[in-house]
């Protein structure tokens, strides 16, 4: 199934961190923090392999102490993804990460705040073409700025900070910038960033930041991130989550192929959401088969439906599915039935299509197949499951009609 989106996306400038493009036509990127002591490299390697396996394509982890800088220079030339030091109170960490060979920092002006300091880490920067990403954080924005904008926390004060600090990078002629400003109130956020967008021609780095454990922190990280990506701002996007990182690579990624900004490379899983006809436990199925699709790279729209009068017709746009009905599981590829299983066989039988249209594509499929007969069945079980169940099964016509009587 298609996915390519429509989304006009603002023209930014284009930087490397290590061999991966953040901005301009480069495809947006997925972000996500390691959870791990980074001085405990083993521990930090394993946590970015499985960052890296759900989406990820980017990962930073805290440079917080001198072990941890250590640590950085074990684990950059072992890992599967560019690695971001996130360097917070001093400037001399964000040496000590660059020292490292981190393909990129991230420093919060409102913690380092002397401009001397800050020409020092991007003249270092400069040297090694290490990219810099400015965090705005507005939980923690210079008390000055602070105060200059009424004593609270506004989007225009946030784009000030980034845009000050960018002045100090400017200064020293050093362009291999992004910029974030994060907020964990979503308007806010989301505001901010449209500031800066008009502002500056930068790559944007999304995110709003303490959204919470799941499902809140997915529910607002969704609605701040996917509300600018469809006005077409932003570059790399980072979900953040009370919760093992691997959900945020998961979420991130989910997210661009949902919008059509990333090219699908897991599944899309829709189920209908049951009703009067359905024939089996709908949500028991659709659990089981995101359950067997987890780890599986099948780039395809795969649908659960629960009954064969309706299912294969509400879904027909998916690459594949399965309908239930009469104790039978109703296989269909782009809409047409292509084999009937038994009820308990049926996400067996989805995984096993799947996987072989992912491996040797759609016609293939459709050849093996025995139509005539599958699309047979269907209408046998459809008629049977119409004459117990009638055309009124959700009572929706005897509605229509106490509506029109009264
Ligand atoms: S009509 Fe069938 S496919 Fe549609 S919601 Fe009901 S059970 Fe699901």
């Amino acid at each position: 199934m298609d996915n390519t989106s429509s989304i006009e996306r603002k023209k930014t400038r284009q930087i490397l961190v290590g061999d991966v493009p953040v901005g301009g036509n480069s495809p947006i990127t997925v972000q996500s923090m390691t959870t791990t002591k980074t001085s405990n490299v083993d521990a930090t390697l394993q946590q970015i392999y499985s960052l890296a396996a759900a989406g990820a394509d980017i990962v930073r982890c805290t440079c917080n102490d001198y072990e941890a800088a250590e640590g950085l220079a074990q684990i950059v030339p072992r890992s599967p993804v560019p690695i971001v030091a996130d360097v917070h109170n001093q400037y001399k960490m964000a040496l000590a990460a660059i020292a490292s060979g981190v393909d990129c920092l991230r420093l919060n002006p409102g913690n380092i705040r002397k401009p001397a300091h800050i020409k020092a880490v991007a003249e270092a920067a400069g040297e090694k073409s290490v990219p810099i990403r400015i965090g705005v954080n507005g939980g923690s924005l210079h008390p000055e700025l602070y105060e200059k904008h009424g004593g609270k926390v506004t989007p225009e004060a946030m784009v000030e900070s980034a845009l000050t600090e960018l002045s100090y990078f400017d200064e020293v002629g050093f362009e291999q910038v992004k910029i974030s400003v994060k907020a964990s109130n979503v308007s806010l956020m989301v505001e901010a960033y449209r500031q800066l967008s008009m502002a500056t021609d930068y790559p944007l780095h999304l995110g709003v930041t303490e959204a919470g454990p799941p499902p809140t922190g997915l529910i607002k990280s969704t609605a701040g991130i996917a509300s600018l990506l469809l006005e077409g701002i932003g570059d790399t996007i980072r979900y953040s989550l009370t919760a093992d990182p691997v959900q945020e690579a998961k979420a991130g990624r989910q997210l661009l192929e949902a919008l059509g900004l990333r090219e699908r490379k897991n599944i899309d899983l829709i189920a209908c959401p049951s009703c009067g006809r359905a024939e089996i436990d709908v949500y028991a199925v659709a659990s089981q088969a995101q359950t067997a699709f987890e780890n599986k790279q099948i780039p395809l729209q795969i649908a659960v439906m629960g009954c064969v009068v309706n299912g294969p017709g509400e879904a027909r746009d998916a690459d594949l599915g399965i309908a239930a009905g009469n104790k039978r599981g109703h296989l269909f590829v782009k809409g047409q039935n292509v084999a009937v299983v038994k009820e308990d066989e049926m996400v067996e039988t989805l995984v096993q299509w799947a996987e072989f249209i992912t491996e040797n594509g759609f016609e293939a499929a459709l050849a093996r197949a025995d139509m005539e007969k599958a699309q047979k069945e269907a209408e046998k079980d459809r008629k049977k499951l119409l004459a117990i169940q009638g055309e009124d099964a959700n009572e929706d016509g005897s509605r229509v009609n106490l509506i029109r009587e009264i």
